[in-house]
């Protein structure tokens, strides 16, 4: 699944990297940071088919440890319903 992403750039000297995991310019290392929005996006993805699949709870409590990790639209989406719809 291709995601777009907006322009990011380095919080350290204002450098666009974009996706990069170091920074062109100044060097500041972003592979953690990297590596947690990954796995944000796995965790968001389990919790969506453990939504489909009717396991609510393993799906709040993935789509809550995606949220931990970095932004994750599709987790919080996950958890909105949740809420909306609680104990199926
Ligand atoms: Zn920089």
């Amino acid at each position: 699944m291709e995601v777009t992403e907006p322009a990011q750039r380095c919080p350290a000297c204002r450098a666009r990297i974009g996706v990069a995991e170091v920074c062109s310019r100044c060097g500041t290392d972003f592979s953690i940071v990297r590596r947690a929005e990954r796995q944000a996006q796995v965790l968001a993805g389990l919790a969506v088919q453990q939504l489909v699949l009717g396991q609510t709870e393993q799906a709040a409590a993935s789509a809550k440890a995606a949220s931990a990790l970095a932004d994750a639209p599709l987790a919080r989406a996950v958890s909105r319903l949740l809420i909306q719809f609680p104990h199926q």
